[in-house]
């Protein structure tokens, strides 16, 4: 990590760092999104995924928090631009841009605070196994409900609740944890959407069960009625369903296409990586690449 973008400028990474007073540290009023960088070793191109995308949700979500972007989107896509070109990484990364209340204040509120935009990257592989496929747990914890906080908005202070989930996986001996709706529904893991597989079709939560909007969830469902001509139903249902789903998988811009071979105990489809879920990775890890012309429009070149 050697620069980053921190109080309207460019700087080196070492200069990037804030107070220990700082509201968004005291309170966790911050907002952020993560996006991948694909570097093709071939084409000695990296390619930045959903950029546009990501930067559209971080401005709703600032909006959820009040906390004011002076940048535009076109200013963000720029900044990065330059950012991920200084860094000069020939592997893949993670982009971090974060949105938080800077100013160093005691006390709650949103109104009134100053804010500020910070962008850092790093190296990154695969953040879960996209081959041999994860066993997952049902988490004791609920997702965050959309009565307690923006669900939709990607906001830092959430990720506590995530953390817990990721946390009690770890502990009982899982790598991710599904998390459950306040009404009991699957919402999604602790960092990434799901889709089951049943029948042939495609099933994922709806909104309304107080998931986080991603990204790759909207991808996928478009590449699944493009590419293998199934349409997804977007609709809630309780965790009984997954032990009778054929394939399930996790999908996320971290999780990329993660197949879930086990939940709690219990074998998921033949406990083998699906066909659906394979032809869907396989797409994938090739667009997001740069290998599919048609899909070249999700990415943009430095
Ligand atoms: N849900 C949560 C809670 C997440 O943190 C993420 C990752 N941003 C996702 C879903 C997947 O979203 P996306 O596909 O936009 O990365």
């Amino acid at each position: 990590m050697k620069y980053a973008y921190f109080k309207g400028k460019i700087v080196p990474f070492e200069q990037a760092t804030i107070s220990i007073m700082t509201h968004a540290f005291n309170y966790g009023t911050g907002v952020f999104e993560g996006v991948r960088g694909y570097y093709n070793t071939e084409q000695e191109q990296m390619y930045i995924l959903k950029l546009k995308e990501h930067y559209q949700r971080l401005l709703l979500s600032s909006k959820a928090l009040h906390i004011k972007v002076d940048e535009t989107l076109s200013d963000l896509i720029a900044i990065t631009i330059e950012l991920v070109r200084k860094n000069g990484y020939k592997k893949d990364v993670y982009i971090r841009p974060l949105a938080y209340k800077s100013e160093e204040k005691i006390g709650l509120g949103l109104h009134g605070i100053e804010d500020d935009v910070a962008i850092y990257l790093a190296p990154f592989g695969n953040y879960l196994d996209v081959s041999a496929g994860i066993k997952v747990c049902i988490s004791k914890y609920r997702r965050i409900s959309e009565h307690s906080m923006p669900a939709g908005a990607k906001l830092t202070g959430t990720y506590f609740n995530s953390s817990l989930a990721k946390a009690e996986a770890i502990g009982k001996g899982y790598v991710e944890a599904i998390t459950l709706s306040h009404k009991g529904n699957v919402a999604e893991g602790s960092g990434e959407n799901i889709f089951m597989v049943k029948n042939g079709k495609l099933i994922t939560p709806p909104l309304s069960d107080d998931i986080l909007p991603g990204i790759t969830r909207q991808v996928i469902m478009g590449l699944a009625k493009k590419e293998l001509g199934i349409v997804t139903l977007q609709k809630s249902f309780k965790p009984a369903a997954l032990y009778k789903a054929d394939e399930l998988f996790f999908c996320g811009t971290g999780a990329q296409i993660s197949p879930i071979i086990q939940v709690e105990k219990r074998k998921i489809g033949n406990g083998k990586i699906g066909p659906i879920t394979a032809k869907l990775q396989e797409i994938y890890f090739k667009a997001v690449r740069g290998e599919i012309p048609k899909y070249r429009k999700w990415l943009t070149p430095v």
